[in-house]
């Protein structure tokens, strides 16, 4: 479900006509829509109503202050991987009670700052990690909540780049040596074990693993009980997958998953929490791009588009799969390969893809943009951000301005001793 449709025959975000807004801010563009982020959430929190957990938005799916600030309005938390989300979710106005740290490398610099802002929880990864955020905590101070993320060694069956809770993945501690690791979590001074979690991968199309997962977590969590270890929270991670290519079977939806979460929770008696990420944005966003060039008389035919890799990087990453509408089609169809203008072949979006014909100048729509698109994004090529749009009904705003070339020059130095003029050879 989202809110780009066409009317008169042209694509529209909501009340805002993609094409008006090409005109007005240039292409490639990101544009957000904040019905289809605002349904979501409410569609995901109603359908774990029973459970009433702690929502806490992934922010690394998409990280845009407008974005987070829409979700922090309808009282979402942030599950954060870095200082830098944890400063935005903040920005955002996410309290600092309802922001979750993960992450399988934080900083001695980044747990201190966690602590300082006082946040939930962190989610701890390792043996290791425990012992230095009790001497952060410690120097501090300071006592830190710690989830511990457990491995289970689960194959969520999704693609292996987005795999996390296979025993050979490096995120999270092995099963069978959490009840020793949250022992000792109790025992180091500045610590004090609140609960357990998993996060098994993203892209999840099927609720089993999710299932066996939870089990898990609730042998556990009676174990831990058992050996007279408070356990009081449960995160249940992310991961939940979305439709992107129509036809497709559907993914579970936000009632599966929520009436697997109260069946499988029941009883445990502790605080939930959810990190969706791609469930709540993917829908939500679009990357607009013009068609520079078409390409015809040799194998294949060449759809060079003014995106690339750099804007969106999953379909080189991960051969993700984007739906490509015309935002003005013309009736006709057309087999082609889209690509970007960067200088590597792995720059196509699509290849031998069915879709609206299109020559140059036509705009293109790349669906279902709105997680892991434009904060993957990178300048390779020297090409600037594009900028990220957010409609409200008939309103928009330039929540992040394209950046110019000035701007990315001006971000570097010339070594002073290349400063001085070069003399001419004799
Ligand atoms: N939580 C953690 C720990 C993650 O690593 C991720 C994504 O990688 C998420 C939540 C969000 O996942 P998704 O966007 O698939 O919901």
């Amino acid at each position: 479900m989202d809110h780009f449709a066409y009317r008169g025959g042209r694509l529209f975000a909501e009340d805002v006509d993609l094409k008006s807004l090409a005109d007005a801010v240039g292409t490639p563009f990101y544009c957000y829509a904040t019905a289809t982020i605002e349904r979501h959430f409410e569609v995901f929190r109603s359908a774990l109503a029973a459970s009433d957990p702690l929502i806490a938005y992934a922010v690394k799916a998409n990280p845009n202050l407008s974005v987070v600030a829409t979700l922090a309005r309808l009282g979402a938390g942030a599950d954060v991987v870095s200082e830098g989300e944890m400063r935005r979710a903040l920005a955002a106005g996410v309290p600092p009670s309802r922001i979750v740290f993960a992450g399988v490398g934080k900083t001695r610099a980044e747990i201190a700052a966690a602590l300082a802002a006082d946040i939930h929880q962190i989610n701890v990864e390792s043996e290791s990690e425990l012992h230095v955020v009790s001497e952060v905590a410690t120097t501090l101070g300071m006592t830190a909540a710690v989830v511990l993320r457990v491995n289970p060694g689960v194959d969520a069956k999704t693609h292996a780049k987005i795999s996390t809770g296979l025993a050979e993945n490096k995120f999270g501690i092995a099963i069978d040596r959490i009840p020793a690791a949250y022992a000792l979590a109790a025992s180091l001074p500045g610590l004090r074990p609140v609960g357990v979690g998993a996060h098994i991968g993203s892209q999840l199309t099927d609720l089993a693993p999710l299932e066996a997962t939870f089990a898990t977590l609730g042998d556990l969590v009676g174990m831990l009980r058992a050996a007279g270890l408070p356990v009081s929270r449960v995160d249940l991670g992310g991961g939940l997958g979305i439709p992107y290519r129509a036809g497709d079977p559907a993914p579970p939806t936000p009632a599966d998953y929520g009436a697997l979460v109260a069946r499988a929770t029941a009883g445990w008696n502790v605080q939930l929490q959810c990190e969706p990420g791609r469930l709540i944005v993917g829908n939500a966003g679009v990357l607009v791009s013009r068609v520079v060039t078409v390409k015809t008389g040799g194998a294949r035919t060449f759809v060079v588009v003014d995106a690339a890799m750099n804007d969106l990087l999953r379909p080189s990453l991960y051969g993700a799969w984007h739906d490509i509408r015309a935002v003005a089609p013309p009736g006709e169809t057309m087999t082609a390969t889209i690509v970007g203008p960067v200088c590597e072949t792995g720059d196509t979006f699509a290849e031998d893809r069915l879709l609206d014909a299109v020559g140059p100048g036509d705009l293109v729509a790349f669906m279902t943009a709105g997680a892991y698109g434009a904060t993957m994004a990178s300048t390779y090529n020297s090409r600037p951000l594009v900028p990220e749009v957010l409609v409200r009904g008939s309103d928009y705003s330039v929540v992040r301005p394209r950046e110019s070339i000035a701007a990315q020059l001006a971000r570097e130095r010339i070594a002073p001793w290349l400063v001085a003029p070069v003399a001419p050879p004799i």
